[in-house]
């Protein structure tokens, strides 16, 4: 498995940290178990002012997305050890694909089963790498691609080179039908380079999964995929706050030398994909 994998649990302890609040904006009774004590080491080996915080809202702000409902088909890009499928009440008839490594997915499953945990919808583990033949996985999974999906890349697309991630999401975009949306999250550049995030880069570059991309210019990012985005947010914002963000108001866009975030929700956008379809 790839280290990588390992923020994932990262990730769990801090869904954990937030579910122990009294006033917590999500409660994920298994984060705790799934984050092990792993999770919690990186979670105080990474832990920067805002880092906690923002995989809370980032995980709030998903959560009520998907809770928006109106799609038969939910694909997780990078599900790590996302409990939405045991925690979030689906309506009857939605399939919910999880990609990513074999190998967490099989650890996932065996703690979740070891804790009884029951899936509220049709559950489908995708062992696949997201820079290989991940559509061929999905399409074998029972994934229909004539129907509109919802696509969440969550806590993902940092962790790949530039490159990767434009295909990636190109990718989804060739294979959405009409209808579909993309949602999920992107790290500024400011955040490669501000002194605030290097010690945290440091550690995750020590333990071999460094971040490898950000973009100032996510719009121009996801359009480039293929991508229109209808809604960015900046956690603090209005929407993407949830009364977590340590800063009031949020640093604006603008500001340049500080680490940043970006919330997005994209429509597939037929201009931009016609383009990427014909210049393959
Ligand atoms: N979405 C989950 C969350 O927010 O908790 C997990 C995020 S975790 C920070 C990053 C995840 O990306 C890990 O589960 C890792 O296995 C997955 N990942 C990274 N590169 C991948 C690849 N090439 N193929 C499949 N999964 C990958």
């Amino acid at each position: 498995m790839h280290s990588v994998a390992a923020t994932a649990r990262w990730t769990a302890a801090a869904r954990a940290k937030e579910s122990r609040r009294e006033d917590a904006i999500f409660t994920d009774p298994y984060a705790e178990r799934l984050a092990g004590r792993e999770g919690a080491t990186l979670f105080a080996r990474y832990d920067n002012p805002g880092v906690g915080e923002f995989i809370a809202i980032r995980t709030r702000y998903l959560d009520d997305l998907i809770r928006r409902g109106g799609f038969g088909q939910v694909v997780l890009l990078a599900a790590g050890m996302d409990t939405r499928s045991v925690r979030l009440p689906w309506p009857p008839g939605t399939v919910l694909y999880e990609v990513d490594q074999p190998d967490l997915l099989e650890e996932k499953d065996k703690r979740l089963a070891d804790l009884g945990a029951r899936h509220a919808c049709d559950r489908r583990a995708v062992g696949a790498d997201l820079t290989g033949d991940w559509p061929a996985a999905l399409r074998a999974a029972g994934w229909d691609p004539s129907a509109p999906t919802l696509w969440v890349a969550e806590g993902l697309l940092f962790y790949l080179p530039e490159p990767a991630a434009r295909l990636l999401l190109e990718r989804v975009a060739q294979a959405a039908a009409p209808g579909s949306v993309l949602a999920g999250d992107l790290l500024s550049h400011q955040s490669m380079i501000s002194e605030f995030s290097k010690e945290g880069l440091r550690r995750l570059t020590e333990d071999g999964c460094p971040w490898l991309f950000g973009t100032d210019e996510p719009e121009e990012f996801l359009s480039g995929c293929g991508w229109r985005v209808t809604e960015l947010r900046m956690p603090g914002e209005e929407g993407a706050s949830y009364g977590r963000w340590p800063w009031n108001p949020p640093l604006p866009r603008e500001a340049r030398g500080f680490p940043q975030n970006f919330l997005f929700v994209a429509a597939r956008d037929f201009v931009a994909r016609d383009f990427v379809a014909a210049g393959d």
